[in-house]
């Protein structure tokens, strides 16, 4: 007896997709769909920019791992290529997933109250991405295997944007930042030099939701003013 037919859940489904042989496939059947951040590196008119467009093209088409079956779209980056801070969160998350920006949940607004109320930045000159490009389901952690087959898309991000200081949100950024495979808490509270680059670890505003606490918050706050104090006067939240 011939196999049943996978339940339809094809990129063609989906608005603005394409056949799925365009993909780098390596045995997965990646969700394709126009890609929000390729558009938008498109409005901003700078040699980053440009360069970032061809990685955010192999991404918008990426099956290197399962989880470009389950997405509805790539969560490629945000904000402005220029931008001398950089935040990297862990995964998006189920409102990420469908809007295909990072932190645009309750966890995102928190983010942005970060860094517009406690470092004067407009979260708009900021560049903004995550470990993981596509959704890991039901919000689980991401797989190592996941974080390895992804690297290469965030270290070019980087190489590209060449943030003055990273603010890694969270566990997984964290460790991915400094190759430190120790508790968030004892990766807090320190500038990393990584590369050549300052890096800042500190809690997840997701997790900062959950534990909201004059503590927690006064901890975020602290790493907040390490990364400040490192970056300097910025463009000012007017
Ligand atoms: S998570 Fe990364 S490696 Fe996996 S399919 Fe998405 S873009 Fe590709």
């Amino acid at each position: 007896m011939s196999p049943k037919p996978r339940p339809k859940k094809s990129a063609a489904a989906k608005p603005g997709a394409v056949p799925a042989k365009n993909a780098s496939a390596v045995g997965f059947k990646p969700v394709i769909v126009s890609s929000v951040a390729l558009e938008e590196l498109q409005d901003f008119d700078s040699e980053p920019s440009r360069a970032l467009q061809p990685v955010a093209e192999e991404v918008r088409v990426c099956g290197k791992c399962k989880l470009c079956e389950s997405r509805t779209q790539t969560v490629f980056g945000t904000g402005d290529p220029r931008s001398p801070l950089m935040v990297i969160g862990e995964a998006p998350g189920g409102d990420e997933d469908v809007k295909g920006k990072p932190f645009v949940g309750r966890a995102g607004k928190l983010l942005t109250d970060i860094i517009e109320k406690g470092m004067k930045y407009k979260r708009e000159h900021v560049y903004i991405a995550n470990v993981l490009k596509c959704r890991p389901p039901g919000n689980r952690n991401p797989e190592p295997e996941e974080i390895e087959a992804c690297r290469s898309y965030l270290e070019r991000q980087i190489e590209i944007i060449q943030p003055k200081v990273i603010l890694a949100v969270g566990l997984f950024p964290a460790q991915w930042m400094t190759g430190k495979k120790i508790a968030i808490g004892k990766l807090r509270g320190q500038v990393h030099e990584v590369n050549g680059r300052k890096v800042i670890c500190t809690y997840h505003p997701a997790y900062v939701l959950r534990n909201y606490t004059v503590e927690t918050r006064k901890k975020v706050h602290e790493d907040v003013l390490l990364a400040v104090e490192l970056l300097g006067p910025g463009p000012l939240v007017s």
